[in-house]
């Protein structure tokens, strides 16, 4: 936790789940830390679609593989 970045997101509510898009049905969130920044995968069950983010930025799957797979190599 090394300060505040500021980039206008509210963090920590959970008030509000997210909905998608597309059927605006809830989607089930995971999060998970990589290498100090929060990995968020959306899921949406009755489409199918899941969706990346990276501390708050919308990333593709392959992106998010590639993120996970660099540092779950690394050992600590
Ligand atoms: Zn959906």
């Amino acid at each position: 936790m090394a300060g505040e970045k500021g980039n206008g997101q509210a963090n920590g509510a959970r008030s509000a789940p997210a909905l998608c898009e597309a059927c605006e049905v809830e989607l089930v969130t995971i999060t998970m830390t990589v290498d100090g920044s929060d990995l968020v995968m959306e899921s949406c069950q009755r489409c199918d679609e899941r969706r990346w983010h990276l501390a708050g930025e919308r990333i593709d799957l392959q992106r998010a593989l590639t993120e996970v797979g660099e540092h779950a190599g690394r050992r600590r």
